[in-house]
């Protein structure tokens, strides 16, 4: 709601039909709403000829159109475009594009912060606050579709900017079926994805309800290690999320798990790791994506070395598993993995307790 108005990006296709069918009319308007909104990318009504004047006259009174606010643009030196916005309560999060050889990914942030503690992500450093809603997720889409040129294509989405995802369910699902709504945005199933670290209950959800890829960030092929750089693992520990993962991409051949695996020198990178990893994915259509890790003020890991990741890779392959290693992009801007922060007013009081234990040290 603004100033008690309905904010329309709220609203997935039917919603938006049922909200025109309170006000009286019949849903082909609400379709058309719909269109003007996501496929124009209106952000009022005096444009929407094909609707009743007197809905129009409605929604003026009742509703908006509203994104977030752009605060800040920041292109980087490799062509990725870092936008910094500004939410209704002051807070601020990250979208980050990425154009590619023929398709551009927009990585799409789902929290104000998050909940998760990942012990090598900056987005953990900060804290939590809040989950964002259907219109502040696709507000960034919304946004980009408005903002990038006619050279740079919207071609995918990933939920890998701040937050995790299944921790704020509802609206994250809402938006990817907006995202993937022929009068929207338009994307297959197979162009949204949604990375998660792991919450098994809403993954199983998940599969009941969107039909969107699935990228895990996995890290560590055993329990003991996970449970150290992705501490949800305690929780659900890799003998449910492994069986959860493959369930989810069953039925369908074309679809494969993208297990995202960040290179930490001396902790997940040795050939020990490799083979573990290959152990574990045995019978698991995968892509293994691993990522350099990139730093952040604080931390206290070190990337492996290209030759060491080349080597990682390399030994995944001969096993016969699909192993790609993530170009760094947007590093010079802070728009690279795990460098994505904000502005969190934190709840969780972990801000404070970093500070504290910086320190004692
Ligand atoms: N919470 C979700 C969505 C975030 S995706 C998830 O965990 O999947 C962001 C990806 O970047 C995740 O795979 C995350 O583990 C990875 N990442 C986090 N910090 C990083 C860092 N400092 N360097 C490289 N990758 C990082």
């Amino acid at each position: 709601m603004t100033d008690s108005k309905l904010n329309l990006l709220d609203l997935d296709r039917k919603g938006m039909e049922a909200h025109v069918a309170d006000l009286g009319y019949k849903p082909f308007q609400g379709r058309n709403l719909f269109k003007w909104i996501h496929k124009h990318g209106a952000d009022s009504f005096d444009g929407m000829t094909d609707l009743a004047k007197k809905l129009r006259h409605q929604l003026e009174e009742t509703a908006v159109i509203k994104p977030p606010e752009i605060v800040f643009e920041q292109p980087s030196l490799d062509g990725t475009t870092k936008w910094i916005l500004e939410l209704e309560d002051g807070q601020r999060i990250e979208t980050v594009y990425i154009p590619e050889e023929g398709r551009g990914t927009l990585c799409v942030s789902s929290q104000v912060g998050c909940a998760l503690d990942c012990s090598f992500c900056s987005t953990a450093q900060q804290g939590f606050n809040r989950n964002l809603s259907t219109a502040e997720i696709i507000g960034q889409v919304w946004i980009a579709a408005a903002e990038l040129d006619e050279d740079q294509p919207l071609t995918n989405v990933v939920m890998m900017g701040m937050g995790e995802p299944l921790a704020n369910f509802d609206a994250v699902v809402a938006a990817m079926d907006i995202m993937q709504d022929d009068l929207a945005y338009k994307l297959s199933k197979y162009r949204v994805t949604l990375s998660t670290s792991g919450i098994v209950p809403a993954l199983k959800k998940l599969g009941e309800v969107s039909n969107a890829s699935l990228a895990v960030s996995l890290h560590a092929p055993d329990n003991s290690l996970r449970d150290e750089l992705v501490p949800i693992n305690r929780k659900y520990p890799l003998e449910m999320l492994i069986p959860a993962c493959k369930a989810f991409i069953e039925g369908d051949r074309r679809r494969k798990i993208t297990w995202e695996y960040v290179m930490l020198h001396d902790v997940n990178d040795s050939d020990r790791h490799a083979k573990a990893l290959i152990r574990l994915l045995e019978g698991v259509p995968s892509k293994i994506n691993l990522i350099p890790f990139n730093p952040f003020p604080g931390s206290h890991y070190r990337s492996s070395s290209p030759e060491r990741v080349e080597a990682f890779r390399m030994r995944l392959k001969r096993a016969g598993l699909i192993a790609t290693t993530r170009k760094t992009r947007g590093d010079d801007i802070d728009a690279a993995c795990g460098q994505l922060v904000g502005k969190v007013k934190d709840k969780s009081k972990r801000q404070l307790r970093n500070m504290r234990q910086g320190a004692g040290r």
